[in-house]
């Protein structure tokens, strides 16, 4: 017997949640489009009203689960009964799903303590130290939930997701990865599936994951982004300034369509301050974190061949919804 969990998003918003419910075939051929379509009751996710509450589930992607005996995790879009796209089913909604756009999402996030309501590394009464001592840590009084974060890791590389890398990150409990993949639908079907990993996990070690942008408020600890590194052949290749110049640009007149997508309260992380830039700006530079999009140095140093890291989406963002409206935007520069 082989187990298929099917994942989905809810309706809840602005922040939609992971959901999911496990299915038992007898086999299975290896093919997505042998994977069949199955439902849910939308009444019980925001996603449809009681009297007619089915909703359609469409397997689009699927990896070995590396933490069940004979399983696969199987990304779904959610359909209404009559097969249309549901409104809350953002993947349906890209446009242009173009793979020769990469992307890199890196995913931040906090290990939060459900008893006392605070980040692991938080004590019970007061704060840790300040920040500082924590990004790219090691150590008893530094690094904070280190079992979940490797234990993810492994079973991010095991489900054979291209994770590309893990690290602690500026305040207590709080942690990075990041995943590469070519298309906004494949970027989004990755960083969806290592999120559920990562809740899974968390559910073992009695740890919650906090996707929030700004969980701890207005106080003095970074918030948590989902920096989005982007590329096409243009700017693989461009070997010149002017068309960096000419991509960035492209942005500047979008910044309200860009931050609609970036996730909720991003008005609280976006302040200026803490590596960000202000939500009410838009600017750009070399090697430049205070920036809303940076041009890495190595781009540079490779001679204008490169990527662009657009640093405002933030870790509670769709990744669906941020990689369409990137190429969207980047398309109107070329
Ligand atoms: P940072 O210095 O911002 O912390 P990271 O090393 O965490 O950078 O993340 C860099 C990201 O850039 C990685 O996810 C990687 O996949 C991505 N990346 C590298 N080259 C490209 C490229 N050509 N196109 C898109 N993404 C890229
Ligand atoms: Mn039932
Ligand atoms: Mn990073
Ligand atoms: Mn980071
Ligand atoms: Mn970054």
């Amino acid at each position: 017997m082989v187990k298929f969990e099917y994942i989905w998003l809810d309706g809840y918003q602005p922040t939609q949640s992971l959901r999911s419910k496990t299915k038992i075939e007898k086999e299975f051929s290896g093919k997505l489009e042998d994977l069949p379509m199955w439902s849910f009751d939308g009444s019980s996710t925001k996603q449809a009203p009681g009297g007619s509450s089915d909703c359609l589930l469409k397997p689009v992607f699927f990896v070995k689960d590396p933490q069940r005996k004979n399983a696969y995790l199987v990304m779904c879009e959610v359909l209404e009964a009559n097969g249309k796209p549901h409104a809350t089913n953002g993947r349906a909604t890209i446009e242009d799903d173009d793979n020769d756009f990469w992307f890199g999402f890196e995913q931040e996030y906090f290990l939060w303590n459900p008893n006392n309501n605070k980040p692991l590394g938080f004590p019970d009464n007061g704060y840790p130290s300040p920040q500082g001592q924590y990004y790219c840590s090691v150590g008893t009084n530094n690094a904070f939930g280190r079992d979940i974060v490797e234990e993810h890791l492994d079973v991010c590389i095991e489900a054979g997701l291209n994770v590309e890398g893990i690290n602690a990150e500026v305040a207590a409990g709080q942690w990075e990865f990041q995943i590469f993949a070519k298309g906004a639908k494949e970027a989004g079907d990755q960083i969806w599936i290592a999120r559920y990993l990562l809740e899974r996990i968390g559910e073992k070690y009695g740890v919650s994951i906090n996707w929030h942008c700004k969980p701890l408020g207005t106080l003095d600890w970074n918030g948590s982004g989902m920096h989005a590194n982007f590329s096409n052949t243009l700017l693989r290749t461009a070997g010149d300034k002017a068309v960096y110049d000419k991509v960035c640009e492209a942005f500047r007149p979008v910044v309200s369509e860009h931050i609609d997508v970036y996730g909720a309260d991003n008005h609280l992380r976006l302040t200026g301050l803490h590596e960000t830039a202000s939500i009410h700006d838009f600017s750009y530079g070399v090697s430049d974190r205070g920036a809303s999009i940076r041009i890495p140095v190595a781009t540079v140093e490779r001679g204008w061949k490169g990527y662009l890291e657009d640093r405002r989406p933030n870790s509670a963002a769709d990744p669906y919804k941020v990689a369409a409206r990137i190429i969207k935007t980047v398309k109107t520069a070329l």
